[in-house]
């Protein structure tokens, strides 16, 4: 009652505010931050990365061609690190102008991919609210069939048509992230219900498995986390056939436990100046967002 209270004043809710309680969930402003961050993570947990630039809903051609940009500094940064084999890169595709004109950002997105693929560096295409669902994903299939495989998207749980897009990318046999989704969907396209949408999250893992992807595992939730490693157990999958995902300052004590028991794990690295969309859905994510913020208004920390 009180979070759900505390979401409805977000909005008003001073900057500084917001940028104090969510600095976990962000490496930094500047790209040195996400590239030290991704370096600590695999020297010292042996966990993978993938890093994204904040930015998105871009609606200049100006802004998505900086946007480009500085994706492209990120791949540069881990190839100067050689991190190639433990950092990737994710794109929100309308931070790279998919929103403008379909043309323009997926060719903005091709160009990211296509120096990925000279560097070595995976990259993944992000999937945002459900205007863009369908060019996101015309988008991935035009690299996959123009031959880039160093390429991967994002299918949310939440949403009902997604089992049809699953079973549609079959074919490329590719690597997926399979999420909830966090954007807010009308029920008429999107499952509302929280045990609905654990319910599609399993059994789309389940096709993808039997399809032959890579899916990605990216979630916080003990139950579809204890299932997936059940299926993973039940299969005899071997740990390059899957990774999970979490996202950088959630559940860390977690991520080191699925660590320790010897599976891949990639941490989402977000930064840059464009921290507030990101910060404010992931606090609203957080059981003890209200909490955290009644403490910084109230006591300044
Ligand atoms: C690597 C990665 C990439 C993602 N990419 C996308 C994408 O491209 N498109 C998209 O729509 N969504 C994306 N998401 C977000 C995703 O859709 C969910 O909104 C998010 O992961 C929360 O769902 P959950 O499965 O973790 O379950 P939840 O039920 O939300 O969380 C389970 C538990 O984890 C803890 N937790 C969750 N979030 C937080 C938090 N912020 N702070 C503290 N504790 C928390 C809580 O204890 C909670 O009870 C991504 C998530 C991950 C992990």
């Amino acid at each position: 009652m009180f979070n759900r209270m505390i979401v409805a004043m977000l909005p008003v809710i001073p900057k500084g505010i917001i940028h104090k309680v969510s600095r976990r969930y962000i490496a930094g402003d500047k790209l040195p931050d996400a590239i030290g961050t991704a370096a600590r993570l695999d020297r010292e947990e042996n966990a993978w990365s993938t890093i994204d630039v904040l930015g998105e809903f871009v609606e200049e051609r100006s802004v998505a061609l900086r946007s480009k940009a500085e994706s492209l500094d990120v791949l540069a940064a881990i190839k100067d690190q050689q991190l190639q084999g433990a950092a990737g890169l994710s794109l929100k595709p309308t931070s790279l102008g998919l929103g403008i004109d379909e043309d323009f950002g997926t060719d903005n997105i091709r160009e990211v991919v296509a120096r990925g693929r000279e560097l070595g560096v995976f990259v993944n295409i992000d999937m945002e609210n459900s205007p863009y669902t369908d060019a996101t994903l015309r988008a991935f299939r035009k690299l996959r069939e123009e031959g880039f495989t160093n390429v991967g998207v994002v299918i949310q749980a939440m949403l009902r048509r997604s089992e049809d897009d699953v079973r549609s990318l079959a074919e490329y046999k590719p690597t997926v992230r399979l999420c909830k989704g966090i954007y807010k969907e009308s029920r008429t396209i999107a499952f509302g219900d929280r045990e609905e949408v654990r319910a599609n999250y399993r059994k789309l893992l389940r096709i993808m498995l039997d399809a032959g992807f890579h899916p990605a595992i990216a979630t916080h939730d003990d139950p579809l986390i204890d299932d997936a490693r059940a299926l993973i157990k039940e299969r005899g999958l071997k740990n390059d056939q899957y990774e999970f995902q979490m996202l950088l300052g959630v559940r860390e004590n977690v991520r080191r436990r699925i660590l320790a028991d010897g599976h891949h794990l990639r941490v989402y690295v977000p930064f840059g100046e464009d921290w507030y969309g990101y910060s404010t859905r992931r606090l609203k994510e957080n059981p003890e967002m209200a909490g955290m913020i009644a403490k910084a208004v109230l006591l300044g920390r």
